[in-house]
């Protein structure tokens, strides 16, 4: 049975699931199906603005937002679904912390859910650094549907992968 890495820690009844999804071909149809709506982020600036959006929203308070980046090197689930990094910078003898979004390339052609879960993730590290209790309640508290749309996301990682293994590297097949 091949292992699959984005579930890795899910329960096995969970990855069973998954497993006769892809057996039968259809993990691709059901997240399409679900997930259909694209998004018309594609630069950086909107990024930053649609990032932005979100905070003003929620998170009014927290720490200004620094850059806001799709990255192209960034590994999604080595860096946890996404990174977050505090810089302090020294401005005219005060420090003021401000904090950088990097988001992962791949995210730019993914669901608009996806990315919104995503930017929700990572302005929740704005207030909490670690994946605990507090984080994942501003997650949700931000985003009601945040669990389930990480673990599709998984999915959906899953399945793009599936897709770039069967066409020996090329492009995708766009669901
Ligand atoms: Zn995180």
């Amino acid at each position: 049975m091949q292992p699959l890495k984005y579930l890795a820690g899910f329960p096995p009844h969970l990855q069973d699931k998954v497993r006769a999804l892809i057996d039968q071909g259809r993990l691709g149809t059901v997240l399409a199906e679900r997930y259909g709506q694209a998004h018309a982020i594609r630069n950086d600036g909107q990024l930053y603005e649609y990032v932005q959006q979100l905070k003003d929203r929620h998170l009014r308070k927290a720490v200004p937002l620094g850059k806001v980046v799709y990255d192209g090197k960034l590994q999604v689930m080595k860096h946890a679904l996404g990174t977050h990094t505090a810089i302090s910078r020294v401005h005219g003898g005060r420090l003021r912390a401000s904090r950088e979004i990097r988001i992962a390339s791949v995210f730019r052609d993914a669901p608009a859910d996806f990315l919104r879960m995503i930017v929700v993730h990572e302005l929740a590290h704005l207030k909490e650094a670690e994946h605990d209790k507090a984080f994942y309640q501003l997650c949700t508290h931000m985003e009601p549907d945040y669990h389930q749309l990480e673990f599709d996301l998984r999915l959906y990682l899953t399945q793009l992968e599936l897709v770039r293994l069967q066409d020996g590297g090329g492009g995708g097949t766009g669901g």
